[in-house]
């Protein structure tokens, strides 16, 4: 549960907003009552059930999107409706609904709800008691959430920049290991789903510490992010490349049909595209077809396997893995 809560934000945010509503609201509700005000007391109770279905909801689907906007959607109108029953301490509960919208929301969704909140507070009127305070408050609103806006905008764009950082490959700009690992996973979660095949092919260039040696490091990074450009460019948007380590890149297929043919075609590529000052380059494959039920790392292991007999039995070729079962009741 904490592992959950540390590694989802959005999910930590409403499970916090959750239990501060919870508990900020609940002695209020009981006050409402106690005053004799059913309505608004009733209300509260409203808010406090939908601020908790939004958090098993999260919980229990991980659909936090979903639940965030709802949970802001049903704060803002709960506030609202109180400013209306309750006059002028109600405007108060508006505050903490302007901001917590940007944490729950995007920054766009959520300004379009603060608007509509203090517009239809406005309309209300009865929350005010003069003109002068009306005033105040579309003020003191529109200050709060513009701040809010600001640093929502600039927190998202930070996560963004951060996310590139740790996920994309600073050399070639291709995804990198820890990219793959997750992409790996859902293309294995997605097969077992719907029976469709996918297949990994692991690429290792052939005596690339060589051209480093006789050329420079340079040109062996420069061979590198060559390589990837014909990879992109004669690779099916839907197919993924991911850079290893070193010289050593994934290629994950959501559709292994073909897939020979693919690898003959790459193979001709990087003769004809892939230069240095010492000619071209070629490159060993290992290819495994994901099994039925196997594991991410299983399938990783036999491409790696598979490519260690590329190398061993003279590189600028591809192997094909055995498919697991066939190569578990062999050897039994
Ligand atoms: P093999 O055919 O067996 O794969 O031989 P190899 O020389 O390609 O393989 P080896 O693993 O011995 O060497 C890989 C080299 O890749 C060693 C390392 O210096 C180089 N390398 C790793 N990352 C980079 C990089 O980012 N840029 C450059 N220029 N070289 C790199
Ligand atoms: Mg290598
Ligand atoms: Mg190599």
């Amino acid at each position: 549960m904490f592992q959950r809560l540390r590694s989802d934000f959005r999910l930590s945010i409403i499970t916090l907003l959750g239990l501060s509503g919870f508990l900020g609201i609940t002695p209020f509700a009981v006050l409402r009552f106690h005053q004799g005000n059913p309505a608004a007391g009733l209300v509260d109770v409203l808010i406090l059930c939908g601020l908790c279905a939004g958090v098993i909801y999260a919980w229990v689907t991980g659909d936090t999107r979903r639940s965030g906007l709802i949970m802001a959607i049903i704060a803002a109108i709960g506030a609202v409706v109180m400013a209306g029953l309750v006059g002028t301490p109600g405007l108060y509960w508006l505050y903490p609904c302007l901001i917590t919208s940007f944490f729950l929301t995007s920054p766009r969704v959520a300004t379009s709800i603060n608007v509509a909140a203090v517009l239809l507070t406005v309309a209300q009127g009865g929350a005010f008691a003069g003109i002068e305070q009306m005033g105040s408050f579309v003020a003191t609103a529109l200050v709060v959430s513009a701040c809010a806006f600001f640093f929502a905008i600039r927190n998202e764009d930070q996560r963004r920049r951060l996310e590139h950082l740790a996920t994309i490959d600073p050399l070639t700009g291709v995804k990198n290991r820890r990219a793959m690992d997750e992409e790996l996973a859902i293309a294995q979660a997605h097969a077992s789903r719907t029976g469709l095949s996918c297949a990994l092919i692991l690429l290792d260039i052939d005596h690339f510490k060589k051209i480093n040696d006789e050329h420079g490091h340079s040109v062996g990074d420069a061979v590198l992010v060559d390589l990837v450009n014909v990879l992109r460019k004669n690779t099916r948007k839907s197919d993924q490349l991911f850079r290893y380590g070193g010289e050593e890149f994934v290629l994950l297929l959501p559709d292994a049909t073909g897939i020979k043919t693919v690898i003959g075609n790459l193979q001709q590529l990087l003769r004809n595209h892939v230069k240095h000052p010492g000619g071209s380059i070629t490159a060993s494959f290992g290819v495994a077809e994901l099994d039925w039920g196997e594991t991410v790392d299983s399938w990783l292991t036999r491409a790696d396997d598979a490519l260690y007999q590329a190398k061993e039995t003279g590189r600028d070729r591809a192997v094909f893995a055995e498919p697991r079962i066939r190569a578990v009741s062999q050897s039994a």
